[in-house]
């Protein structure tokens, strides 16, 4: 049976962080529909451009746009094994779609961890997150730094610092997932998928934690 994860969590709290971890514990592929965005501007595709304006303001990028990207994206072959979904579903018609979609596949999604860490911490998260051009693997310069400053351990390219981290665009993130991406949590502890995690750990500590509680809950 495939297995489908998705990460909740404010902007900072450290999703991406714990998919590196988690995807390849259970091999399972990282869908980051952040990631994707940055692809598409990056190769200034259409739907890259359409995103920008969004994610400048430290938007939600339009439902049905974000939702046929996934769409796309799960239909992929390596998606027959489930996936790691990282940064979506960010609103209740999100996730309803996504439930939707993996209904059609005869899927379902199995377990919600949810990363708590308090917004003074996220605010220096972001402040200081630094982010591979090439595959978007991020440091931190104080919690995680590279072994090159400037330097992406794991692929050689250039570090760089995403535009939407600076620090007004950042408080209008944190609002927006206030209002539009909290009541996930509530929908997916409901549905009895929701596993909560201390995000305010070190970085090793919420992974261990994070991997022992998805294993009771997937395997
Ligand atoms: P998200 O994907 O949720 O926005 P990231 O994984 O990009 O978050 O993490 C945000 C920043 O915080 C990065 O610079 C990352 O290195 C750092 N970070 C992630 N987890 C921790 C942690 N447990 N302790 C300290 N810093 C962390
Ligand atoms: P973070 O994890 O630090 O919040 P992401 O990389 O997940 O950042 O997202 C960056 C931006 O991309 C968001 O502020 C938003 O504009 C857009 N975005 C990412 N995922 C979604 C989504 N599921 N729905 C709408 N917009 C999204």
């Amino acid at each position: 049976m495939p297995i489908y994860i998705v990460l909740l969590g404010p902007p900072g709290a450290g999703k991406g962080t714990q998919a590196q971890i988690i995807s390849k514990t259970f091999d399972l592929p990282h869908i980051s529909s952040g990631a994707i965005f940055r692809d598409n501007l990056k190769r200034k595709t259409q739907l890259g451009m359409l995103a920008k304006e969004y994610m400048d303001r430290g938007e939600l990028v339009p439902d049905d746009v974000t939702n046929s990207m996934i769409r796309n994206r799960l239909e992929q072959e390596d998606c027959a094994k489930g996936a790691l979904l990282d940064g979506y579903p960010r609103t209740p018609a999100q996730a309803q779609a996504l439930s939707d979609m993996l209904q059609e596949m005869h899927a379902k999604v199995n377990a919600v961890p949810n990363i708590k860490v308090s917004e003074e911490v996220l605010i220096e998260r972001l402040a200081g997150r630094w982010t591979c051009r090439a595959e978007g693997h991020v440091y931190h310069e104080k919690y995680n730094p590279p072994r090159t400053p400037g330097i992406c351990d794991l692929d050689g390219s250039e570090l760089y610092q995403r535009d939407d981290d600076k620090a007004e665009t950042v408080k209008n993130r944190i609002q927006v997932y206030f209002q539009q991406t909290m009541p996930l949590i509530d929908y997916y502890r409901q549905a009895g998928n929701l596993i909560e995690v201390d995000g305010a750990k070190s970085i090793d500590q919420v992974g261990e934690e994070l991997i022992a509680a998805l294993r009771k809950a997937v395997l």
